[in-house]
């Protein structure tokens, strides 16, 4: 591809979109592309996702409010972000949405993920402390990004503190048991109803780390599943 067009990476960094990557359609591997559903006639995928406590913010300044309050604002700033910089470029959301996007494998393959001893993902910078917001197709002439490249920090943290936080021990075993974090989280004395122990003892980008309304926003999202999941029948 030829002629590429400017990436207008600082006006999703003012709206708290301050993680970007632009892949090629056409380079995606076939198992990911598949996740994404009929891309005609689009060329490009956009991941756009939130790092630190910006995204919050900007989502508290703009008094947004209902359910989904970071899912809405990130739709309507992609929105304002196209009609301003973008005018003639065609696009189209497929996360937030119905599409099951395979949205770790694209973090994987930006370079953005590596999975921690309790599955959210971690990197070097940023810590466990961001998340994806959205993937957008687009008709877009954009240079494709080179994957980051950074090693995940568990590599080098032999004393891995996350373990021992966990009132759940989900990690005691070697891996990962989501039962028995599920478990712990539902009880009504939970020490991880709106957190979570083990992520909250990861000093890796510490500083980076959601104040307490955001942490409540995004874990009582996964309470409710959880919840649904859980419920007696
Ligand atoms: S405490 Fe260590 S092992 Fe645990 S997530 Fe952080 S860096 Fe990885
Ligand atoms: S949410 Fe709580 S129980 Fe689950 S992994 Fe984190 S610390 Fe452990």
């Amino acid at each position: 591809m030829t002629g590429f067009q400017p990436f207008p990476g600082a006006a999703f960094d003012r709206c708290g979109l301050n993680r970007q990557h632009v892949f090629d359609l056409a380079d995606l591997p076939p198992a990911v592309a598949a996740t994404l559903g009929d891309t005609a006639p689009f060329r490009q995928l956009i991941l756009l996702g939130h790092a630190g406590k910006a995204l919050w913010d900007c989502v508290k300044a703009a008094g947004a409010g209902g359910e989904h309050p970071i899912d809405d604002f990130t739709v309507r700033s992609i929105e304002r972000c196209f009609a301003e910089h973008l005018p003639a470029s065609r696009f189209r959301l497929v996360y937030p949405g119905d599409h099951p996007v395979g949205l770790q494998r694209l973090g994987t393959l930006a370079g953005w993920h590596h999975a921690s001893p309790f599955m959210v993902g971690i990197d070097p910078e940023w810590g466990t402390w961001y998340a994806y917001r959205a993937v957008v197709l687009a008709d877009t002439r954009f240079r494709p990004f080179p994957a980051v490249n950074r090693s995940s920090p568990c590599t080098s943290c032999p004393a891995r503190p996350c373990i021992t936080a966990c009132p759940a021990q989900a990690m005691a075993d070697g891996s990962f048991s989501l039962a028995r974090c599920s478990v712990y989280r539902l009880q009504p004395d939970s020490a991880c109803t709106a957190t979570c122990q083990a992520r909250l003892a990861c000093p890796v980008g510490a500083a980076h780390r959601y104040d307490v309304d955001q942490l409540r926003h995004s874990y009582s999202i996964s309470l409710q599943t959880l919840r649904q999941i859980h419920r007696p029948s």
